[in-house]
């Protein structure tokens, strides 16, 4: 049976890191000439951009301060290669789909249509659906153990992980808030924000599997399992920060994370007999399932949907039905814990 996970995790591995080839667009000849002939022109087409106007001195010239775009605006960092990269896309794309050819990724992302300067509209509204179902989902949690479940004579929750799924709560939503950031406008920063709060909540998430799972309830035992798990995390958080933001061993990591607690789950919900274990399989099989969207990775419909952001309209229901799972289980460890009181 060991042997089979192994397996498994090395096939889904190999799927993933398969999937991450270069980008053909930008090594397409025609898109290069457009690139070189709009950094010197600033134009693409009949299309000129503000940020590509340069002085005789080289330096760009964005006009006096009153003409330039309000603060507000400029945190996007559009600059002349941004707007050159993205006129010279959309004007490849067009020739392409009168060719009858597919779209072709660029620097590695699919060409997208920009929406008030949001890169990603979509995958940012379904980000931040996200954010708001991780905050329902949390704060019905909050008010089932503090105001409709008995509380300990010391006013304290019975259910021993509550903490724990507080501080996945609080992950989760600055994972989807990054994630949202990140899918306006990807710059270093909020790429690299995305990615370390992401890796953070997946490597929380593993060791609240662990503990409940393996029922670990004292102090002790709970910190001998947590402090490997922490120190790996964050090493590997300040490697892609501060060393070098390696997109394959990224993507190990994360789904060796990932692969390794949907496996602990399935394998508890199989063998637990839990009351709700039925919520966890579907949030594991569906979580598994979800999956394979990130690996068959196909262009945006209408330059809007893309698979990723179908996968992040999967986690909705899923996180839905999660935090369903978590209340059941807080109710059900309660009501447990009064009988032995009794
Ligand atoms: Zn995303």
């Amino acid at each position: 049976m060991a042997r089979f996970h192994w397996i498994l995790l090395f096939v889904a591995l190999s799927c993933l890191v398969t999937s991450l080839h270069a980008s053909a667009g930008d090594s397409d000849p025609k898109y290069k000439d457009c690139l070189e002939q709009c950094e010197k022109s600033g134009c693409v087409g009949e299309k000129c951009f503000q940020h590509c106007q340069f002085s005789s001195d080289g330096k760009p010239l964005d006009g006096p301060w009153y003409l330039q775009e309000p603060l507000y605006l400029r945190w996007k960092q559009w600059d002349c290669q941004s707007d050159c990269r993205y006129h010279c896309m959309l004007a490849r794309e067009e020739e392409r789909e009168k060719l009858g050819d597919k779209p072709v990724k660029y620097h590695g992302k699919w060409p997208f249509w920009r929406v008030y300067g949001i890169q990603e509209p979509v995958s940012v509204a379904l980000s931040t659906l996200n954010l708001a179902m991780q905050f329902h989902g949390w704060l019905s949690f909050f008010i089932l153990l503090n105001y409709n479940l008995p509380l300990r004579p010391n006013k304290k929750p019975y259910y021993e992980y509550t903490y724990l799924w507080h501080i996945y709560g609080i992950l989760a939503m600055n994972s989807w808030f990054w994630s949202a950031v990140f899918h306006s406008r990807d710059v270093e920063l909020t790429e690299k924000l995305d990615y370390s709060s992401a890796v953070a909540l997946l490597g929380f998430t593993l060791i609240l599997a662990i503990l409940r799972a393996f029922n670990v309830r004292d102090e002790a035992s709970r910190v001998m399992v947590a402090a490997p798990l922490i120190a790996f995390v964050t090493t590997h958080i300040l490697y892609l920060n501060f060393y070098k933001l390696d997109y394959g061993l990224n993507m190990k990591v994360c789904v060796a994370m990932g692969v390794t607690q949907l496996l602990i789950w399935a394998i508890w919900a199989g063998v637990s007999h839990h009351p709700s274990c039925w919520k966890l399989w579907v949030v594991v099989v569906g979580g598994g399932l979800c999956m394979l969207l990130e690996i068959y990775d196909f262009p945006p419909y209408w330059g809007y949907v893309d698979a990723h952001a179908l996968w992040h309209a999967s986690s909705i229901p899923l996180t839905y039905l999660w935090w369903s799972f978590i209340r059941d289980d807080a109710e059900l460890r309660t009501s447990t814990l009064l009988k032995k009181v009794k």
